[in-house]
């Protein structure tokens, strides 16, 4: 069996520098083996979801950054931002220089209605929006036409949530959060007056949480609307509201039967909570212009009711349209994956070929191994499973060529990749807080990767 000494640690590839990531990198260093942590990530900046998901308004949950700077600050970690693997370096590649490789690479697309007018001007994915509003460099360039009055949200995750509130807000209630500045300034000229949050399912079954819901509620100029109808509930949801563990569901249909009781309210923006409805199809010559739903009906046992589609149809004006009904993982070039579930195909964090086989020394974590779902203290024990695997298959892992990392980093030095370290992310983080201050904000963001990288070779 492979005996790993400190001077011959076990060394471990991390893809991706997410909440997942991080806790893979911890739960490594937590074990009794000697381990140093090599985490490659696309972006020069780390964090994944937390910086790009994360809503800018949001900042209380962006502080779980600084127990992934503590994790950073262990000698055993090494960081390498602006490195793509797949495309700088093939995955094959890491083979020769480490024991494993950890996939942390999270889902990165969205998944489709399916629906004819999806593609049309005016139709967009939360993905995009959420990107651009957090100053993604990969979404910084999209356009989002705010001149518009009605706009539609497909899906009542904590997503649509997020891009509802982001949406509905004034631009003084967004002033002191770190949303790009150029999204700041469009929604500054924002017209959108009516955004209808639009579920296939029922109250009991939203997939957003008491917080998010509770948010819509204490809005500046903006008043949730539901109707009495929707809130009133069948024998099967009453069932499904006593059921064990669906505190959940108890408190999101308490929160908007209050807002039903409310009526239509009077501040300037509306947000319609409608259920029971499924997007058919979008309308538009060239342009959004309408949405058609069919009414849904529920079927099934308390806890496990499904939306079925009857003949009954509504046309509603809009003129755009978000779509949030989930993200989607992309498969990686040299990485088994499971096309139904679009993750990597895995059992239990060990990557599985298409023989149903471990391949040896490859291991997955994150929204990439379980799909798009949990909130982010949810990836700790997912990693920490992914580790356990890992630490059960010592003496069977990879056996590298080469006993550093040097192989890796030449071939970067060679295609002359700028490779970004956590110190110069710091550098970055630095200066991202001190543009902050300047606007009250907590960071001013950097949006382009040239930018950083202009920054970083002053
Ligand atoms: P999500 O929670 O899975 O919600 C997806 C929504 O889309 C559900 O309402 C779902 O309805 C609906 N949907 C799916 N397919 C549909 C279709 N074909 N037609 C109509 N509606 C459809 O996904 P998410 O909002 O992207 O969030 C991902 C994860 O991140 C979640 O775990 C979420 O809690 C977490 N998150 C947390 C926070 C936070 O803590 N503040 C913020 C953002 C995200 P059904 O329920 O009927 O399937």
């Amino acid at each position: 069996m492979t005996m790993f000494t400190e001077e011959s640690p076990l060394r471990v590839a991390i893809i991706g520098s997410g909440p997942s990531g991080f806790y893979a990198a911890e739960s490594l260093f937590k074990r009794e083996i000697p381990c140093k942590v090599d985490m490659y990530e696309k972006l020069p900046t780390p964090f994944g979801l937390l910086r790009g998901g994360v809503a800018p308004d949001h900042q209380k949950l962006k502080s779980v950054s600084k127990a992934y700077d503590r994790i950073a600050s262990n000698e055993n970690f090494a960081f390498f931002g602006n490195v793509t693997i797949g495309k700088d370096i093939a995955v094959k590649d890491l083979e020769s220089a480490y024991h494993a490789i950890v996939f942390a690479s999270g889902t990165e697309s969205d998944r489709a209605l399916g629906i004819p007018g999806e593609d049309l001007d005016g139709s967009y994915t939360a993905t995009e929006f959420v990107g651009w509003y957090n100053g993604h460099p990969d979404y910084k360039h999209k356009v989002f036409d705010l001149s518009k009055k009605r706009v539609a949200i497909i899906g009542q995750g904590n997503v649509a949530i997020d891009v509802c509130r982001i949406l509905a807000k004034t631009p003084e209630e967004l002033a002191t959060s770190d949303i790009a500045d150029y999204a700041l300034e469009a929604l500054k000229d924002s017209k959108v007056e009516e955004i209808y949050l639009i579920g296939r399912r029922g109250p009991v079954q939203a997939a957003f949480t008491e917080l998010e819901i509770k948010e819509l509620g204490v809005l500046e100029d903006a008043d949730p609307v539901v109707s009495t109808e929707d809130v009133s509930l069948s024998e099967t949801d009453k069932a499904e509201l006593e059921l064990p563990k669906n505190h959940k569901a108890q408190k999101n249909t308490a929160i908007l039967k209050e807002f039903s009781e409310r009526g239509e309210g009077v501040k300037k923006r509306k947000i319609r909570i409608r259920f029971f409805e499924s997007p058919m199809e979008i309308l538009g010559s060239d342009h959004v212009e309408a949405l058609v739903l069919g009414k849904n009906k529920l079927e099934g046992e308390a806890g496990a009711q499904k939306a079925r589609l009857t003949d009954e149809r509504e046309t509603l004006a809009v003129d755009l349209v978000f779509r949030s009904i989930g993200y989607k993982g992309l498969p990686i070039e040299g990485v088994p994956f499971d096309e139904k579930r679009n993750v990597i195909a895995n059992e239990e964090g060990r990557i599985q070929t298409a023989e149903q086989t471990h391949q040896k020394g490859y291991y997955v974590t994150g929204w990439i191994k379980r799909g798009p779902s949990g909130v982010i203290g949810t990836n700790r024990a997912d990693s920490i499973q992914t580790i356990d695997k890992l630490m059960e298959d010592v003496g069977h892992l990879l056996t590298p060529e080469y006993d550093s990392n040097d192989s890796v980093l030449r071939a970067l030095e060679e295609k002359g990749q700028r490779v970004v370290s956590f110190e110069d992310w710091e550098k970055l983080n630095q200066e991202e807080v001190r543009l902050g201050q300047e606007k009250g904000k907590p960071r001013e963001k950097f949006t382009s990767v040239e930018e950083m990288i202009a920054f970083l070779s002053r």
